[in-house]
């Protein structure tokens, strides 16, 4: 025992506390603690896959409706008192023996620092601990120490060593708040906690962030890779669960899942578990893509030999007959700094066509090459991203169609570039931006619609796919020009948007006037009638005045006769899943284009025929009844 510390006897086990706590003192958290009023609350950790509850975590309270009642405001007193180290070993003595009288089965998480564990270790040892938990008629097996403040860790060794002794008499250990701008991955990889918490702010509005489900995902990597269980902390609203859930995190946490209590919840509540027993799938949010800079690291750059001011023109000619598929030559000075600056490019074409004229080579053939090159070369740094090379494309300034272009680094010479390679690279780039989202519209394109369409088959629910196109739209678009198409386009994006279900309905464009919805709304057949209907509508307010009198315009059939045709309608195909009827989104996604062609032939909404039983089979009321599996009512 340590001298000027009091012995604090909880059964057979000893813990310290100074003689502050027990004698009559002024700071007001010791008295709070001697006269007994903090206390515990409990709140529910759920298993999200059998939607029960899996542990309850312990947090502190101070008095109702007094300014001590949040643990933050305790702590940050126990700190000023000195006393942080005593407090957080009340605290664990607290819980503990409330939940020994609890008699749970379940398993408990507490909290406590990384220094008043290593602290508490040190004084009595991890046997002692888990003595002293038992004493309380709590099993160290059921126990789980949540680290907080691991950034204010010194010695990471030691703490290592710490949780080793601990996981080895069966109390497991967490990392709290993880994520949360202060926790390390070092401590992750070091401590090998069984379980880590990540901090509230990546669950919350996740299904509207990317970033943040990037984020989970990689966390999610790092945690199979250690063989930890991750806890989503501070789940709030269903559709952050739904997703959470589908992402494959084990645990969650946080109000939607049960508030802290001082009784322990039995399960989840009920919109919690609606969520979690629901085998729609959740809507992901698309990762906008982000055109990646450095782009023309991945485009060929002419390794081409440089010219300097002090080149002739007879060297450079020479130089030109030694490389004959140059296009030019960019002319460079050093920089001072070990590298080169390009001053100037030298052309080809223009350079031997003047080498080429009488006498040319008598008077100017040992002049410098200068006076012949481009002084204002177009130069493209290395790392522009896509809509920097397309500004370049469509400025006035088309000097890159002749001369090329000189590629730079920091602004250093590194090679040379043609204008055909520029536009070819930039459409590529610009193709391939569009699979992921459409630039008109801004919605998902075929990679996020496949991709989508696959976890739907993957979860064996049912859903509709459905495929939309535009009736009569060519006539419009020659009618009245592209730029009016374009706010069909949008017109029709827009509508199927308002009339999908964000969390259950996913909204695709494919390209030109086709999109694609996914449904897991069961009114889908309504939807897509209003879609039908108020589309309809709309589209006449789109024609000018004579159009909208006569119901059409006069356009060019693809014979090239001109015939009438009426105003612009939306049809729609769909395609029913009953589950297990496609294993691969090509082969559905083929399937729907199908019956956008039948609907096109008969108007309106068509659902497939040989899908009619299908229909008929999933319309019948279900209901669940256990994960996953549906069960006719
Ligand atoms: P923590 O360990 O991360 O605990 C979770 C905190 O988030 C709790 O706040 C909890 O009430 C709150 N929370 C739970 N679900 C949600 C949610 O859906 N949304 C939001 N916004 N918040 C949610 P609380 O109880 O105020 O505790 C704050 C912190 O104080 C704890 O964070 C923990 O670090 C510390 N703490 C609490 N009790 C103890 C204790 O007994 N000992 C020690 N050493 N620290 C404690
Ligand atoms: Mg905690
Ligand atoms: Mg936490």
């Amino acid at each position: 025992m340590r001298a000027g510390q009091y012995e604090w006897v909880i059964d057979q086990v000893h813990l310290y506390v100074p003689d502050a706590l027990t004698r009559d003192s002024a700071g007001s958290l010791a008295a709070l603690m001697r006269q007994g009023g903090l206390h515990a609350v409990f709140q529910p950790i759920v298993d999200l896959k059998s939607a029960t509850v899996h542990a309850h975590e312990a947090l502190i309270r101070g008095p109702e409706h007094s300014p001590l009642h949040r643990p933050e405001a305790l702590l940050r007193l126990a700190q000023e008192e000195g006393l942080l180290y005593e407090f957080e070993l009340f605290c664990l003595q607290l819980s503990l023996r409330r939940w020994g009288k609890l008699r749970q089965p379940g398993r408990l998480f507490l909290n406590i620092s990384a220094n008043a564990l290593s602290r508490l270790v040190d004084v009595g040892g991890t046997a002692l601990l888990a003595q002293g938990i038992r004493n309380l008629q709590v099993s160290p097996r059921k126990v789980v120490l949540e680290i907080t403040e691991h950034e204010r860790v010194d010695d990471m060794d030691a703490l290592g060593e710490v949780s080793r002794t601990l996981q080895s008499e069966g109390l497991a250990l967490a990392l709290d708040d993880f994520g949360d701008g202060r926790s390390s991955l070092r401590l992750w990889s070091q401590l090998k906690p069984d379980i880590v918490k990540i901090d509230k702010y990546f669950s919350h509005d996740i299904h509207r962030s990317a970033d943040r489900l990037k984020t989970l995902q990689a966390l999610l990597q790092i945690a199979d890779v250690f063989g930890t269980s991750l806890v989503a902390e501070g789940i709030e609203h269903e559709a952050e669960l739904r997703v959470i859930r589908d992402l494959g995190i084990a645990y969650g946490q946080g109000w939607l899942l049960g508030r802290p209590g001082t009784e322990v919840r039995a399960e989840p509540p009920r919109e919690a578990t609606s969520v979690l027993l629901d085998n729609r799938v959740a809507v992901l949010p698309e990762q906008r893509y982000v055109a990646q800079r450095g782009q023309l690291r991945h485009l060929s750059i002419i390794h081409a030999p440089t010219l300097t001011p002090g080149t002739s023109n007879d060297e450079a000619a020479a130089m030109f007959h030694a490389h004959p598929g140059l296009h030019a030559m960019a002319v460079v000075e050093p920089d001072g700094g070990g590298g080169e600056r390009p001053v100037a490019i030298l052309n080809r074409q223009q350079f031997m066509d003047h080498y080429a004229t009488l006498y040319f080579r008598e008077i100017h053939g040992r002049k410098s090459c200068i006076k012949h090159a481009n002084r204002e070369p177009r130069l493209i740094e290395r790392n522009f991203d896509i809509e920097e090379l397309v500004g370049i494309l469509t400025s006035q300034d088309q000097r890159y169609l002749n001369d090329g272009f000189i590629v730079t680094e920091n602004g250093r010479y590194v090679g040379l570039g043609t204008g055909d390679q520029l536009v070819r690279s930039v459409t590529e780039l610009r193709l391939e931006a569009a699979r992921h989202a459409n630039p008109l519209t801004s919605l998902p394109g075929n990679i996020p619609i496949s991709l989508h369409m696959q976890r739907l088959l993957d979860s064996g629910g049912a859903f509709t796919v459905c495929y939309l196109d535009l009736d009569n739209f060519k006539p419009y678009n020659d009618h009245y020009g592209y730029w009016r198409g374009d706010e069909m386009i949008r017109l029709l994006a827009r509508l199927a948007a308002a009339h999908s279900d964000p969390q259950r309905d996913f909204v695709g464009h494919v390209g030109g006037d086709d999109f694609m919805i996914l449904f897991q709304s069961e009114d889908w057949r309504a939807r897509c009638e209003r879609i039908i209907a108020t589309f309809a509508r709309q589209a006449r307010d789109l024609y000018d005045e004579e159009g909208r009198a006569r119901g059409g315009v006069e356009a060019e059939d693809r014979q090239g006769v001109r015939r009438f045709f009426p105003c612009t309608t939306v049809s729609i195909g769909a395609v029913r899943v009953a589950g297990g009827d496609y294993h691969d989104a090509e082969e559905l996604a083929t399937k729907a284009s199908l019956s956008k062609h039948e609907a096109k032939l008969a108007g309106g909404l068509h659902v497939m025929a040989d899908d009619l039983a299908a229909t008929a089979a999933a319309e019948r009321p279900t209901v669940h009844t256990s994960l996953g599996a549906r069960a006719d009512a």
